[in-house]
């Protein structure tokens, strides 16, 4: 079915409501937190908190036109600052989770707190030293106590999004993938939810990181932390170790990242945009005009590059919409989520190293933004399956390979 890219009018007011946010309550700080990596931003979570509960957040993961609205205001808030839009006080990727792999019960169980009170987060908690890329190598246990029907988790979670801000924040959670059975392989993992508060998890360190540093990145150890029965995602058909034979869970929790993946691809869509508007504004500003229609052997090498710049960004806005626009059609966008992503994280990392390049000296120093955004850049090619990662899924798709052929 095609696809059309004219935005509705609910995406477009969504558009212009977080640009304006974006212009006030994100730009103003950009710098600040960035210089003060870990402090909590209250400047922009209490404006985004109020606005968040007045209207209400979306919580039933159902089909209409969210995922591409989503996708348009994402952008908006990483042109504003990409570090500060993973502040946000919001369910984040631990809400993809359960909006992907969650019960209706535990949608309303889980989201719902994201309504009222202060502000609070979520996350999701699969990396691990050895498991990254290989999230089916995944060593963090689950074993359920019969007795008392809850289940017991243990491990060492890294490199977490906002995992300090969820687990310090009532009302917030880390979604914790974790495996029944190890020799079970990618069969025997599950995802289940650590709210705030639980004993037996706890922060023991945040990184310091080479861009989006407003944001979070937690190690997380969980001993002994035991949670309810119905924490672990989805219908409750797994009771013990030998119930996790098959694949239904782990595809359950991989569906995850097709919706977060447009999502992460708008982020960095974001980012390259602010560097492609600022480089345009100072090419104005010098008398420089950009002929777009001039043929390519009359064009200047910045003509050139800028045109460039446009046609990445373009390609990756317009497939990250695609990948979108299914969600919201309830089709599966396995495929297309990985190829927004993978553009997109190569196209934002291009993109903001021209404009550093582009503004000569002025644009390598910390009195302009655009050192900054080539910094926060770089992680959209990173987490959320890497370019390589997304790479191979396409390819995967593409020719028909399962992930055992082809790896
Ligand atoms: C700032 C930040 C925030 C993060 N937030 C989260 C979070 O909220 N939750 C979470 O769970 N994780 C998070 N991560 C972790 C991130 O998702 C992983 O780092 C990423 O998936 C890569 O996995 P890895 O670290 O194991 O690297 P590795 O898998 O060891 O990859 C190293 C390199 O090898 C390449 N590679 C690996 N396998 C293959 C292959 N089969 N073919 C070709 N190349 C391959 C990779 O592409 C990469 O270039 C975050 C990471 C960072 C840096």
């Amino acid at each position: 079915m095609p696809i059309s890219f004219d935005l509705n009018p609910g995406s477009v007011s969504g558009q212009k409501e977080m640009h304006e946010i974006a212009v006030t309550h994100m730009r103003p700080w950009s710098r600040k937190y960035d210089v003060h990596e870990h402090e909590m931003p209250w400047e922009f979570v209490n404006p985004m908190w109020a606005r968040a509960t007045g209207k209400g957040v979306k919580l039933d993961g159902s089909p209409g036109d969210g995922m591409v609205t989503v996708c348009v205001q994402t952008e908006e808030l990483c042109w504003g600052d990409a570090g500060l839009y993973l502040r946000s006080p919001s369910p984040l990727l631990g809400g993809s989770a359960v909006a992907a792999a969650g019960t209706p019960e535990q949608r309303e169980k889980f989201l719902s707190p994201f309504r009222t009170g202060k502000p609070k987060w979520g996350a999701m908690a699969i990396t691990e030293s050895q498991a990254g890329s290989d999230a089916a190598n995944i060593q963090t246990t689950a074993v359920l106590d019969e007795k008392t029907n809850e289940w017991v988790l243990n491990g060492t979670k890294i490199f977490c999004t906002a995992g300090d801000a969820a687990l310090t924040h009532e009302g917030g959670f880390v979604v914790i993938w974790a495996t029944l059975d190890k020799s079970a392989g990618r069969g025997g993992i599950k995802s289940f939810v650590v709210t705030a508060g639980t004993p037996g998890i706890k922060v023991v360190g945040c990184e310091k990181k080479l861009g989006i540093r407003a944001s979070d990145t937690a190690t997380l150890v969980l001993e002994n932390c035991r949670v309810p029965y119905n924490h672990l995602l989805g219908k409750a058909e797994v009771k013990k170790a030998d119930d996790a034979k098959g694949d239904k869970g782990f595809k359950g929790a991989m569906a995850t990242f097709d919706a977060s993946r447009p999502i992460v691809a708008a982020m960095a869509v974001g980012v390259g945009r602010a560097a492609l508007d600022f480089v345009k504004e100072e090419l104005t500003r010098q008398g420089v005009k950009i002929r777009y229609d001039s043929p390519p052997t009359q064009q200047t090498a910045i003509e050139r590059d800028v045109i460039d710049m446009e046609a990445e960004l373009q390609a990756a806005r317009l497939l990250t919409w695609r990948a979108a626009k299914m969600i919201d059609r309830g089709q599966r966008n396995n495929l297309e989520a990985s190829m927004a992503k993978a553009k997109a994280g190569l196209a934002v990392t291009k993109i903001t190293q021209k404009a550093v390049e582009l503004l000569g000296p002025p644009g390598y120093s910390q009195k302009l933004l655009v050192e900054k955004w080539m910094r926060d850049a770089k992680i959209n090619d990173i987490y959320e399956g890497t370019q390589q990662i997304n790479q191979l899924i396409v390819a995967r798709r593409i020719l028909d390979y399962s992930s055992s052929v082809l790896r």
